[in-house]
């Protein structure tokens, strides 16, 4: 692969900063605001890798639904098309939501469960430097706006960062999944290990 393609979902949230910081890193970032911007003729997506933004995760979930996402990326995502979620992201690959809104359903092909706005008035919003455990051992500058905690871990996922005694980043296979914004920070080390993940075509 000379050049990852990264579709980022962009129905809702904080797709600009997620783009640039893909392109800063020499992948050619889209937008996804639709199925056919997902899957070629044949089916199979157009895509290396995907990014779910933060934002607000049960409107993120009904234009999903509206907008005849929800199926496609449930089934990309299973069959191992690698993808980061951050925040109201890591709140949609849920396989449970503590407290969901009314209806409010999620893609559940992470196996986690997430309670959201985890963190006290105090961490609302915050900017913390964070232990990264993942292909490289890191410090990682992470912003926390509103942000979910992971409160239930299957046997398959693996811890890469804790914040506050809460689990705040994980992956499972394909999937990478993180409470804060690192997009946010100029911090690129959770995009390049996605990106990492895209080269390889990780599947499991
Ligand atoms: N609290 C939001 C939700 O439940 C997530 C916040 C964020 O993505 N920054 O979706």
């Amino acid at each position: 692969m000379t050049q990852p393609v990264v579709g980022v979902l962009a129905l809702q949230g904080g797709v600009a900063e997620h783009l640039a910081m893909l392109e800063s890193l020499g992948a050619r970032a889209i937008r996804v605001r639709s199925a056919s911007d997902l899957l070629g003729n044949d089916g199979a997506p157009v895509v290396h890798a995907l990014v779910l933004p933060g934002g607000e995760s049960s409107t993120m979930d009904r234009l999903c639904r509206t907008f005849g996402l929800f199926d496609p990326l449930r089934e990309v995502i299973a069959a191992g098309l690698p993808v980061l979620g951050t925040c109201a992201g890591l709140i949609m690959l849920a396989s449970q939501i503590e407290d969901p809104a009314p209806g409010q359903q999620s893609l559940g092909v992470l196996d986690v469960t997430v309670a959201r706005n985890a963190f006290g008035s105090q961490v609302d919003s915050a900017e913390v430097s964070l232990e990264w455990a993942g292909s490289q051992v890191a410090v990682v500058r992470a912003a926390f706006i509103r942000a979910p905690a992971v409160t239930r871990v299957g046997d398959d996922v693996e811890v890469l960062a804790r914040y506050q005694d809460s689990v705040v980043a994980v992956r499972q296979g394909n999937i990478l999944a993180i409470s804060f914004h690192p997009e946010l920070t100029g911090d690129v080390t959770v995009h390049e290990e996605l990106l990492g993940l895209a080269r390889m075509g990780a599947t499991a």
